[in-house]
């Protein structure tokens, strides 16, 4: 069952304050606020949908069609020597955010991933890599 009262809901409400990277009539994209990487983002479906099992087809082809702009976008906006993509399904599956979505993490030879959910980024950092992911897509 889909909670409209998980933290990315209420994002695309706006609710919640985030550092916005793009928009299109299907996704969303925001900086995660725990990044494993500098620069570390996350691609959201704008309809609801919990995890992968949950997600229309269409909505999750959007998803993928955007994530796909977002990583060229990243390689480019940060140097990066490689992207990895991921997403997780329910607890057990790594999940903490019941509103689907893939994160986009810029990687660098011998650079081991920070802890997941680990320290929160410093606000400018957040605004200067979006700022450097907006440029990039433009
Ligand atoms: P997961 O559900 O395990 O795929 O990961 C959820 C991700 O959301 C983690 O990487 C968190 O750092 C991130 N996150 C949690 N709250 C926020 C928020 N308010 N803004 C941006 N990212 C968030």
């Amino acid at each position: 069952m889909y909670d409209d009262n998980n933290i990315f809901a209420k994002i695309l409400r706006g609710e919640i304050p985030c550092n916005k990277v793009y928009e299109d009539d299907a996704t969303f994209v925001f900086m995660d606020i725990m990044p494993r990487s500098s620069g570390h983002c996350l691609v959201i479906p704008k309809s609801p949908a919990r995890d992968i099992y949950d997600c229309d087809e269409a909505a999750l082809a959007a998803v993928m069609k955007t994530t796909k702009k977002i990583a060229i976008a990243s390689k480019k906006a940060f140097d990066a020597d490689g992207i990895t993509v991921q997403q997780f399904n329910e607890s057990a599956g790594g999940q903490v955010v019941f509103h689907l979505h893939v994160h986009v993490i810029p990687r660098f030879e011998g650079v081991k991933l920070r802890p997941h959910s680990g320290d929160i980024e410093a606000a400018n950092m957040l605004v200067e890599n979006a700022d450097k992911l907006i440029a990039a897509l433009s």
